[in-house]
């Protein structure tokens, strides 16, 4: 019988190949994985490793210790170019083919780079590399490092170069930082917090490029026409998922891999972690989410969903949880609520930078954000997991 092909060796892969053999599946399973060798862990590499107050290869054990314990054939280094979904057929740039039984869409997601000409410098922050190369340039101790995107990454790197002693611009297009996972109102938390420790931050700015000389950074150009010296540029301006390799396939494609309910992309073919948009069922809405516990869970399920075969496999319904740590305030969400969500503080206050606030869109609540209150969005989260209801969450917290 031909293998179960899983393609990316990060925790959505690792964790569908694990839920297989929990499964039962005891017939051959290949990792295709472009990347030289295990990839690392990746929540360090804008935190401990970054600072560095962790050893590189103990961010590379957690994944490390995981395959050890799983019996499948690793190809590293082979870039998977093309899929035919019919055929199940996949081509490596290698140039080796290998027919699948079944595949696991398992690639992740690829920092978006700012346009222009490669400039030294200029970072992204997604792998072990890319960390060690920017750790190297502020361990040159820059005049100042300019991080353009205040999303969580963006955030975090500012915090960390800032706990580095270094002075921090961080830009952000938005009104607020974190747009995207949290309303602007508690995104504007976000900003009080980098500003309480000395990093400028400049809200609703456009970036219009680069300045360079001699093939190095020395300014990031706003659009209003003024410029900011930089030594150092790291950009978290968000993600593209990693479907390149499926174009043509046959594989609907949308904002990533589009799956139904149960995580199934085509006959034979699941995809689960940043790479995959699925119908959430807990949600009643399709949702495509970029966190580390999410790509364990969801490539647990595609896992799962690929050995019901042709039956119709079970819905995945979760309810999505993150953390980022910023100095010495660790922010933790469960749920997925928009810009538009009303914004309830259940405990603290955002002023005291201490505080749970729940989300609310008519009778649901869409999810609880703590910062240094942890208890209170672990219980938040297990109700939300029952229901989505919003009565339970207001009582938790009176
Ligand atoms: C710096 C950083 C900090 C983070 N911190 C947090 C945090 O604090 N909290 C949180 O909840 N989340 C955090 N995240 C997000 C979390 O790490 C990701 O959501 C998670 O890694 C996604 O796992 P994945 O398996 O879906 O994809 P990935 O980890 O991106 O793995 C995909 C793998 O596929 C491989 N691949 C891609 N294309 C191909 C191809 N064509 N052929 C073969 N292999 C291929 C890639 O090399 C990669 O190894 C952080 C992410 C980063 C980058």
């Amino acid at each position: 019988m031909d293998p179960v092909v899983v393609v990316g060796a990060s925790l959505a892969g690792l964790s569908a190949i694990d839920a297989l053999r929990a499964g039962g599946h005891d017939g051959d399973v290949v990792l295709l994985e472009s990347a030289p060798s295990l990839p690392s862990d990746r929540p360090p590499l804008s935190k401990q490793v970054l600072a560095g107050s962790m050893e590189p290869e103990a961010a590379r054990q957690p994944l490390a210790a995981r395959l050890d314990e799983l019996d499948v054939e690793v190809r590293w280094g082979t870039r998977v170019d093309s899929f035919d979904a019919a055929s199940l057929q996949l081509r490596c740039a290698t140039g080796t083919e290998l027919r699948a039984s079944g595949v696991v869409v398992a690639t992740g997601a690829a920092p978006r780079a700012l346009p222009g000409p490669t400039l030294a410098g200029v970072h992204v922050l997604r792998t072990m590399d890319d960390c060690l190369a920017l750790r190297a340039d502020l361990d040159r101790g820059p005049d100042r490092v300019v991080v353009v995107g205040a999303g969580f990454i963006g955030a975090e790197v500012a915090a960390t170069c800032r706990e580095l002693g270094l002075e921090v611009t961080l830009l952000e297009g938005a009104p607020a930082p974190m747009v995207r996972v949290l309303p602007v109102q508690v995104g504007s938390f976000v900003a009080d917090l980098h500003r309480a420790h000395g990093v400028d931050v400049r809200l609703g700015v456009g970036v219009e490029g680069l300045d360079g000389a001699d093939g190095r950074v020395r300014a990031v150009r706003l659009a209003d026409g003024t410029s900011i010296p930089a030594e150092v540029v790291v950009v978290g301006i968000g993600v593209v998922p990693g479907t390149g390799w499926l174009e043509g396939s046959g594989v609907p494609l949308g904002n990533g891999v589009t799956c139904d309910e149960t995580c199934l992309a085509a006959p034979g073919v699941v995809a689960a972690g940043d790479v995959a948009e699925w119908f959430n069922p807990h949600f009643g809405e399709r949702m495509r989410v970029e966190q580390w516990e999410h790509a364990i869970e969801h490539g647990a399920a595609a896992g799962r969903r690929l050995l019901a075969g042709d039956g119709p496999g079970a819905p995945f319904g979760s309810v999505p949880w993150f953390w980022s740590d910023q100095y010495d305030r660790k922010l933790q969400m469960a749920g997925r609520p928009s810009a538009a969500d009303e914004v309830h503080v259940l405990e603290g206050s955002l002023e005291e930078h201490r505080f749970a606030v729940a989300f609310r869109r008519g009778d649901r609540c869409t999810g609880v954000l703590g910062v240094n209150r942890p208890r209170h969005v672990v219980q938040a989260r297990m109700r939300l997991a029952e229901s989505l209801d919003w009565a339970p969450i207001e009582e938790l917290f009176t």
